[in-house]
């Protein structure tokens, strides 16, 4: 493993943007998670890129420019911020074979992550989503969709809707859904990657599934 590849971070002082309280926050700029495996949970579970005062209990999620890495997996996700240079990153291009992602937000990472450990392709994951707003149809009608993240516990699947009124709905991932869709567009998909830091989303996929129908 080479040196820019470990986990690193620097100690930043931050005040609570609340009570002023000080505190002392490391700030990863890599995240190794083949060298460091119990990060990965760190991030699902809210103990990175989260702060958390103990004197006001202010919770905020806190975003700043990391470089998520799994050399096992061979991803690269990038969490960048209106300050990123993507130029800065040209660096991680060389890698051959490596799957780069950029991602805007905490919860996109998130997400990332739980696609991976699942061992699916976010591509397809989110040309499914668009499958899925058929069925949400009846309820996009009454209510504004704001997200559609995928999770899962344990063995199960699912993606979590967030509906502006209804709130958090959840509905099983379909997997036979998955399958006929990753060999259904398997030909787009490969036309529209890239080997650059792929920004994977709703747009990106409608792109494509709209293009087709
Ligand atoms: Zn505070």
């Amino acid at each position: 493993m080479s040196s820019d590849t470990m986990t690193q971070y620097s100690i930043e002082e931050l005040k609570c943007p609340k009570c002023g309280h000080a505190h002392h926050l490391k700030k990863y700029s890599v995240i190794n998670v083949t060298e460091k495996p119990a990060m990965k949970e760190d991030i699902l579970k809210n103990r990175i890129f989260n702060f958390d005062c103990e004197n006001c209990d202010l919770v905020a999620p806190l975003t700043y420019e990391s470089m998520y890495l799994d050399s096992k997996k061979k991803l690269a996700i990038c969490l960048s911020t209106e300050e990123t240079d993507m130029e800065q990153l040209e660096k991680w291009k060389s890698r051959k074979g490596m799957t780069l992602r950029v991602v805007d937000n905490i919860n996109d990472l998130k997400e990332k992550i739980m696609i991976a450990e699942n061992l699916l392709d976010d591509r397809v994951v989110e040309l499914v989503k668009i499958a899925y707003l058929r069925r949400l149809e009846k309820e996009m009608k009454e209510d504004t969709l704001m997200n559609i993240l995928f999770d899962y516990n344990g063995n199960q699947m699912y993606f979590l809707v967030f509906f502006e009124k209804k709130g958090i709905g959840r509905m099983p991932f379909d997997l036979e859904l998955y399958r006929s869709t990753a060999s259904r567009y398997e030909r787009q998909i490969k036309a529209h990657s890239t080997d650059d830091f792929m920004k994977v989303d709703m747009k990106w996929a409608g792109d494509i599934f709209f293009m087709r129908s």
